[in-house]
């Protein structure tokens, strides 16, 4: 017999297929992780057994040396999966491969954990043993407990009840009154389970249910959109799907944002489903990681929530992955392969036939047009549960207050509403998308602004350290006192940021408690869900924050969201500043009122009558769709076009320069040849120049953008665009092709 072996090496000269000889009496089979010869003096590498075949080309060949662990590490399906991402998404095999497994199983950074395990040996006459330990006081303890925890115990639980006392174990069982064994235990992330009752369902909650329920029995292999409005409810539809889901014998995956995986999240799923559930995100240790990974691969967990790469979950028997605010930019992996979990997610499913559901309140437009045309079945929410109103949205024109003679940061309608709130012993939470103090240092004088030496970006001040930041490498530099460039004295912080917002709260509201939750507050490990919690509480009345605060998160006591700049992401220069807005709002807007308390929501803007605020303020999402896909379709953007764009960056700007407008020429040249006389309007754009931040740490930046019209011709234009990187290898440092990026800047 022989296998076809994939090494465990990234490199694009050995990205394929190794045949090797399996010996005899060894029990490979596909999935295998193994060791092979390899390379110079034949040394043993890792690699992944990805074929099995009768007979070979060339006979005399080496040996897989020994299989690493006793199962297949990959199911058949998820070697498939690989395969079809590396054409997909142009990526090595190799790196495909290596997102379906926990990283530290490769090179044996991890094992099991077995601990030892003693219990009473059988038919042991406890009182007579007892008698004959007179004289050893700890083994007499030692073995009254064992006995009184009638199950296996482990050493180490022993030695928390009496320190030291693993001689006495040890003397015990030599006497013959213990036996050891050893176990395997599953070391498992600590889950709190937080109580919920089961609800009965609403009928829109029925019915959307039921729809999933009858896709999952006929193995239809359907995709949904569950749009519903926050507080409608979805969580109660996953649940009931999961719930059907393990009925009929398969397996769920449940995708969540990275940020709102947090202990109120997977609380409520463990106290439905309990040690069925495996939970799979960046916090883990290696070691729960591992084990949860195993838990899944070894069919002892049914119910995966994760993180986007949990899409990857060995689950043998999937039949649903459910994608929680599936308009999240979080499910795009920036980082190699570039894939797309709902993309992922949509093959799997197509294979098993299995049922996709995708939820939101602010749905992609790219998904909410699909459920128009049909191609994906639409389910609605429409209503918040319980007849529970949709908060009540003010907005406040910030030009009147200016001209009114409130320079403040807070409108007088926000302060009055806080102070409500606060009287009422209500929480609120203020929502402001930058950090730090200020945005920006300035000269009124003569207009300098102050910038990092490294990159073409303002410094952004931080009062807390009484210093100023780069948003973009983090390089420090003191506020000055004197204008660098006309030393007069008019230098200044503009724009308002997280601090200065919490600084605001606690000069109006003295005796009031304040959190803040941004980046620089979330550094440690753990930081973000004691904060949640704290607020969970009570500890603090006023939560301040970015849009970490904006997502899923459900405090039954918040009544009022005051939104301090509701413009500053709509006028970033990208196509998707209007849709990325109007989410932003509604999902801060959601947070207001969940529960029994009416809830009210304050939105300041300079620009009160712009499109997206309106829809906002009326929380009508087909409103806003219908009215910004218009608007792409003028301008062509996706999802009628697909962008791509390369970034070029080096220490020296000219070569960045010189390379980006070569790569262009010669880009354009095959695209044309490529699109033919029929596509020779598909090449909306593509134009090279400095990218927008010009230098970011030291390197200079130049870029390509591309615009193609979606079209049949479309996926043999990009394979165009990906083989022309392959085969050009630029002077300058880095050179990132990026096909849907995320920024264009
Ligand atoms: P969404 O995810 O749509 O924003 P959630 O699923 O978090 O909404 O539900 C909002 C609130 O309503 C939660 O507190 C939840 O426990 C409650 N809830 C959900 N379904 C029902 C129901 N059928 N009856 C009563 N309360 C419900
Ligand atoms: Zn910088």
């Amino acid at each position: 017999m022989f296998a076809e072996v994939i090494v465990d090496i990234a490199h694009t000269a050995v990205d394929k297929r190794f045949t090797y000889r399996v010996p005899e009496a060894l029990p490979v089979s596909v999935g295998h992780h193994v060791l092979v010869p390899f390379g110079q003096g034949d040394r043993p590498k890792e690699g992944f057994v990805v074929a099995l075949k009768d007979s070979a080309d060339y006979p005399s060949l080496k040996e897989i040396v020994r299989v690493i662990e006793p199962y297949p590490v990959l199911l058949k399906e998820q070697i498939a999966l690989a395969e079809w991402m590396r054409d997909v998404y142009h990526c090595l095999f190799v790196d495909a491969l290596r997102l379906m497994i926990p990283a530290q199983l490769r090179g044996g950074r991890i094992r099991e954990k077995r601990v030892r395990t003693v219990r009473l040996s059988e038919g042991l006459d406890l009182d007579a043993a007892l008698e004959t330990l007179k004289n050893a006081p700890v083994q007499t303890q030692v073995l009254k407990l064992v006995a009184k925890i009638g199950a296996p115990a482990s050493v180490p639980d022993l030695c928390a009840f009496y320190p030291n006392c693993a001689p006495s174990v040890n003397a015990l069982l030599k006497r013959g009154y213990l036996v050891e064994q050893s176990e395997t235990v599953f070391r498992r992330p600590g889950a709190l389970s937080i109580h919920t009752p089961v609800y009965a369902l609403t009928d829109a909650q029925k019915q959307a249910a039921d729809a999933i329920e009858t896709a999952m029995r006929a193995s239809s292999g359907e995709v949904f959109l569950l749009h519903g409005v926050t507080g409608s409810g979805k969580t109660e539809v996953y649940l009931k799907a999961i719930e059907d889901c393990l009925a009929l014998g398969g397996q769920a995956i449940v995708l969540v944002p990275e940020i709102s995986l947090t202990p109120q999240t997977v609380g409520r799923f463990t106290d439905r489903f309990g040690d069925r559930i495996a939970v799979l995100h960046s916090r883990l240790s290696p070691g729960e990681r591992f084990d949860e990974w195993r838990r899944i691969r070894l069919g002892l967990a049914d119910i995966v929530i994760g993180a986007r790469s949990a899409v990857f979950a060995p689950a043998e028997r999937l039949r649903l992955i459910i994608i929680d605010e599936e308009h999240e930019s979080s499910y795009q992996s920036e980082s190699q392969p570039r894939y797309l979990a709902g993309e992922v997610a949509a093959k799997r499913l197509r294979e098993a036939r299995g049922t996709l559901v995708l939820g939101s309140a602010t749905p992609s437009l790219l998904s909410y047009s699909r459920a128009l045309s049909g191609k994906y079945r639409l389910l609605e929410l429409k209503e918040r549960v319980a007849g529970r109103p949709l908060p009540e949205v003010e907005v406040v024109n910030m030009r009147d207050e200016l001209l009114m003679g409130n320079n403040s940061i807070f409108s007088d309608r926000l302060v009055e509403r806080l102070s409500d709130c606060l009287g009422r012993n209500q929480q609120a939470m203020l929502f402001i998308n930058r950090r730090g103090y200020a945005t920006f240092v300035s000269c009124r004088s003569c207009g300098f602004v102050l910038k990092c030496d490294n990159c073409d970006i303002s410094m952004t001040y931080h009062k807390t350290e009484s210093r100023t930041r780069c948003h973009y490498c983090g390089a420090i530099k003191p506020l000055p006192k004197v204008c660098p460039n006309c030393k007069k004295t008019f230098i200044k912080q503009f724009g308002i940021g997280t601090e200065q917002v919490e600084e605001a709260v606690r000069r109006l509201f003295p005796t009031v408690k304040t959190l803040r939750m941004d980046t620089d507050t979330m550094r440690e490990k753990g930081s973000y869900e004691k904060l949640l919690s704290a607020f969970h509480r009570g500890d603090a009345q006023v939560l301040i924050g970015t849009q970490m605060i904006a997502k899923g998160h459900d405090f039954p006591n918040v009544t009022l969201v005051g939104v301090v700049a509701a413009d500053t992401t709509l006028n970033l220069p990208d196509y998707r500043a209007p849709e990325r807005t109007f989410q932003l709002l509604t999902q801060v807007a959601g947070r207001a009122g969940r529960d029994s308390l009416k809830g009210s929501v304050v939105l300041q803007t300079y620009e009160p009558n712009h499109p997206v605020i309106r829809f906002a303020k009326a929380q009508d999402y087909p409103a806003f769709y219908h009215y910004e896909i218009n608007e792409r379709k003028k301008l062509l953007y996706p999802p009628f076009s697909l962008f791509l764009r390369a970034v070029f960056s080096d220490r020296d700007e000219q070569t960045a320069e010189k390379t980006c407008l070569a790569y262009a020429k010669g880009l354009e040249a095959v695209l044309k040849e490529q699109l033919g006389e029929d596509g020779k309007n598909d090449l909306l754009l593509l134009v090279a120049a400095q990218a927008p931040i010009a230098r970011i740490s030291g390197y200079s930046r130049f870029q390509i953008v591309i615009k193609l019209l979606r079209t049949r011709r479309l996926p043999a234009a990009v394979k165009t665009v990906n083989a022309f990187f392959d085969a050009h290898r630029g002077d300058c440092a880095e050179v990132l092709l990026e096909i849907n990026p995320q920024e264009l800047y």
